[in-house]
């Protein structure tokens, strides 16, 4: 912010009628004219700063399928006694999809992981924040056969 009568750097200025023209200046030039109102440059910084960006946050966030989705949906499915096919009727999946999941050969999609959980109950999705814990990489298991092998093998 810059005095336009005398061009000095300043944090307020003053909003004056000098000479007949408005005019921003700073506290002492004010004296020359009448002052009408004070100028806050800084508001439109601070609301900035207030407002996080929306893009960013959903960057950071996402949500992701827990590591032990195999092992908690056969256990919730065995509380409630139903076999893999009367699961996989029920939520209208095939009965290979369900076994496929549960022997961990399979990462469920999402639709279907939100209907599992809707229908075992249970928790199988959670907030993953990359700025907290690294990226968990499936393939990366300490399994001979890992799920991308298997991927690869059923497609030939
Ligand atoms: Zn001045």
């Amino acid at each position: 912010m810059m005095c336009e009568m005398c061009g000095q750097e300043k944090l307020h200025l003053y909003k004056a009628i000098v000479e007949g023209s408005l005019l921003s200046v700073c506290d002492k030039c004010k004296n020359f004219g009448n002052v009408i109102s004070v100028e806050k440059p800084k508001l439109e910084e601070q609301k900035k700063v207030k407002k996080p960006e929306p893009k960013f946050v959903d960057e950071e966030k996402q949500e992701v399928v827990v590591d032990d989705f195999a092992k908690k949906i056969k256990e919730a499915r065995e509380k409630m006694a139903l076999t893999q096919e009367q699961m996989a009727k029920s939520i209208a999946e095939k009965e290979s999809i369900i076994h496929k999941i549960e022997s961990n050969l399979m990462v469920p999609p999402m639709s279907l992981i939100k209907k599992l959980e809707q229908f075992l109950r249970i928790k199988l999705i959670e907030e993953f924040d990359s700025n907290k814990r690294p990226v968990k990489d499936f393939s990366l298991k300490d399994e001979t056969v890992t799920i991308g092998d298997l991927i690869r093998i059923k497609k030939k």
